[in-house]
């Protein structure tokens, strides 16, 4: 039986990222991780540009000024401006030749004869944001490795990349398995209960950026599970079956992951809940056999699921996040294994602490559902008073 940071490092030591591919830049870029640096193809802004409605002024000159002509964002300036001449001008036009400033209209009174009064005193400069600001031709101003959010989708539409080139959505198929399994719309029959983890265990690797397939519900049955495993195998990066992992007679991925030819790399982890954890790969596919109690599933997915999605989607640092914050009340656990509790972050007077949620155990994922965070309590006999710092791991 391995430890958590051991079973994870041989998780991510087979999580390799996808290959990159192009897409056409948009919002499906969204929290994909970039592949290639992006390179400005232009300075930006491309000329000296008018950051007002008003006019464009040589600083130095007195406060009436000709005005010579008049220029729209989009128009290119035909006249320079000389010596007690000014431009009409406005916010993202380019600076004409010879102008050194931009004045707000609202600064400027209109006279007779094309003239125009600058009321205020003008610096040199004002108003006006010089060409390459934001950036130079050939700059990284995106380097391969960030995740695109939507600025940077901003960003790389200013710099002309129509096809964005990133890692992939890993593609997921998630398969819950179990007899006493009926279809979320049905009322289950004496002894049978709802499928909650296909569902879950589809939520959370969406959250997590991968491209979901529900494959339902199959029962605890070797040919059964063979076909919808098989078929999973043929057209995903990794399969997430729920249930029939642990050592009972009716638990029986093990076998059919072995029959299929998945290679196993952990099986049983050093954890409460979550123990009976299975890992193995076929043909560079990941598959993750978590337990069927729903609350096992979300911790064995947040701990070695969701980090593996990130690795395969690129990103360097695939979690999962952990932190070391104080207990806002005491707690106690006694365990062989480590144990995961859920808990909720709160502020403190400096900064935030973390506070247990009232819980029926392993069961019990009503009373999960409020987490965004796990306690990790060591193993053996924890006995941790508030204000103890404790390990966490962020939801
Ligand atoms: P198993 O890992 O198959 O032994 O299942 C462990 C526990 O989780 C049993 O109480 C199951 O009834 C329950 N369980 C298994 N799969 C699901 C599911 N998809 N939704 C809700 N509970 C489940
Ligand atoms: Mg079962």
């Amino acid at each position: 039986m391995l430890d958590v940071s051991d079973a994870l490092a041989v998780v991510l030591n087979y999580a390799r990222p996808l290959a990159p591919v192009g897409a056409a830049l948009g919002p499906a870029a969204l929290g994909r991780v970039l592949a290639r640096d992006a390179v400005a193809d232009r300075d930006s802004p491309p000329f000296d540009k008018s950051l007002r409605d008003g006019y464009a002024v040589r600083f130095a000159d007195a406060a009436d000024r000709r005005v010579v002509e008049e220029i729209a964002a989009g128009a290119v300036p035909s006249k320079a401006v000389g010596a007690g001449e000014c431009s009409r001008i406005f916010t993202g036009a380019p600076l004409p030749d010879g102008a050194d400033a931009v004045v707000m209209q609202e600064d400027c009174t209109p006279l007779d004869g094309g003239r125009v009064r600058v009321n205020d005193r003008v610096r040199p400069g004002q108003w006006v944001f010089p060409r390459g600001t934001e950036m130079r031709a050939g700059d990284v101003v995106i380097p391969a490795g960030t995740v695109l959010n939507p600025a940077a989708v901003g960003v790389l539409a200013g710099i002309g990349t129509a096809e964005v080139f990133a890692y992939p959505s890993p593609r997921v198929t998630v398969i819950a398995t179990g007899d006493e399994l009926v279809e979320v719309a049905a009322t289950p029959g004496p002894g049978r209960i709802r499928n909650s983890n296909g569902p879950m265990l589809a939520a959370l690797a969406t959250h997590a950026g991968a491209a979901v397939r529900d494959a339902g519900i199959v029962r605890d049955d070797e040919a059964a599970l063979r076909a919808v495993i098989g078929t999973a195998l043929a057209a995903s990066d990794v399969v997430v079956l729920a249930g029939g992992v642990s050592a009972g007679a009716f638990d029986l991925v093990p076998g059919v992951l072995a029959q299929l030819g998945v290679e196993p790399h952990v099986h049983r982890v050093r954890m409460k809940p979550g123990k009976p954890l299975l890992f193995g790969t076929k043909d560079g596919v990941l598959v993750f056999g978590l337990p069927g109690n729903p609350v096992s599933a979300l911790v064995c997915f947040e701990l070695f699921v969701r980090p593996a999605l990130r690795a395969l989607a690129g990103h360097a640092d695939p979690g999962p996040r952990t932190a070391s914050l104080p207990l806002a009340e005491a707690v106690a656990e006694s365990n062989d294994r480590p144990t995961y509790r859920p808990a909720k972050l709160e502020p403190a007077a400096v900064g935030w602490a973390v506070r247990p949620l009232a819980w029926a155990g392993a069961p019990d994922l009503r009373g999960v559902q409020p987490a965004d965070a796990l306690i990790v309590l060591p193993a053996g006999d924890a006995r941790l008073d508030r204000g103890d710092p404790v390990a966490v791991v962020l939801l």
